[in-house]
């Protein structure tokens, strides 16, 4: 929700609870989403580090490996797809309002016995023993803030401090997006004050894409497709065009945020081909339109202005179907 407080003195309220759980466990494995971003990850990478100087044992599991544009975050090695160990105690999941979105790691999730969610998405099921779940936070990294900040035993080092910063600023497009709250930009101010390296952040998220991943956002742009009076944009970036760009799929990161840059554009739509006949489809708005709500109608989900969901068929069903419930969404707005 855009400019509505966070919950900051909720989050620090269950800070004993946090701690409790933390250090009567004896392994923890921490997780986050399906193709994980800035704010999965450096909030995983966070978590694992506090969780060092705790003196409490950890690993980090995804079901993706690291796009390559965070693979400079401090720690990016203790990512794992496979566990070494099996003696979980306790999981940590973040980021993530659906055990699904753990993809092929969830059963360590399941098998850990007890949860802890911290996240800032609707709620879709409520799995967790504890939960610190603010959806007003523009960042599960900004309740990692919230949580850490003063936190007995942990110290926020320039290590911390970078991968918290990214996570606020992938999740907030860079300071741009409505959910930049002034605590936000608040909790960042603190992050430089622990030694985060902003320059080196927006160089290596920002400044350092690949060539293919320009060229498929060349695609997007001249195959672009719109209707309802513009205000519906969408592009579809078919399998056969990731294999002639050598394009990889984090290189559809952030185009749909370029057909939502188009003045008349309230809903933008990217249809990518992860194998032929599946199709991962990315959703942004402005406005009032709740674009989750759309996503539900097919199993997805997500936030009001930001949801994604994934439909099997052929490319002029699966774009058909969508963009008429989208149409339908605008025409009711
Ligand atoms: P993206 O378009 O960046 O992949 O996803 C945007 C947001 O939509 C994510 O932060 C996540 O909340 C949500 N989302 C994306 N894909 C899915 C999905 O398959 N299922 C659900 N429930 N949410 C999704
Ligand atoms: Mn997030």
């Amino acid at each position: 929700m855009p400019n509505q407080p966070e919950h900051t003195e909720e989050i620090q309220a269950l800070r004993p609870e946090f701690l409790k759980e933390v250090r009567s466990a004896k392994r923890v494995v921490i997780g986050s989403h399906l193709n994980p971003d800035g704010d999965a990850l450096g909030s995983s990478l966070a978590c694992a580090m506090v969780l060092d100087q705790l003196g409490v044992k950890c690993e980090i599991l995804c079901h993706h490996l690291p796009p390559t544009y965070l693979e400079f975050l401090p720690g990016m090695d203790r990512i794992l797809q496979q566990p070494v160990h099996d003696d979980h105690d306790l999981a940590l999941i973040l980021d993530l309002e659906s055990l699904d979105r753990l993809g092929t790691v969830r059963p360590w999730f399941e098998a850990a016995g007890r949860q802890i969610v911290i996240d800032h998405h609707v709620p879709h099921m409520e799995p967790g023993d504890l939960r610190i779940v603010d959806q007003a936070a523009p960042a599960t990294a900004a309740i990692l803030c919230d949580l850490f900040f003063g936190m007995e035993g942990v110290e926020i080092t320039p290590e911390i401090a970078d991968c918290l910063l990214v996570g606020i600023l992938t999740d907030t497009g860079n300071f741009k997006f409505p959910n930049t709250t002034p605590h936000s930009l608040h909790l960042a101010g603190q992050l430089l004050e622990s030694g985060a390296n902003l320059p080196r952040i927006s160089e290596e998220v920002y400044m350092s894409k690949a060539i293919a991943a320009v060229r498929l956002l060349g695609a997007a742009i001249s195959s672009m497709e719109t209707a309802c009076n513009d205000r519906l944009a969408w592009s579809v970036l078919p399998y056969s065009l990731y294999e002639e760009l050598g394009a990889k799929e984090e290189h559809t990161e952030g185009i749909v945020n370029e057909l939502l840059s188009i003045e008349t554009t309230d809903v933008a739509a990217i249809f990518r081909e992860s194998k032929p006949g599946k199709f991962k489809i990315s959703l942004r708005s402005r406005g009032d339109v709740d674009v989750a709500m759309a996503a539900r109608e097919f199993g997805g989900g997500g936030h009001q202005k930001a949801a994604g969901l994934n439909v099997d068929g052929t490319q002029a069903d699966v774009v058909g179907r969508v963009t008429g419930v989208l149409k339908r969404c605008l025409e009711s707005s």
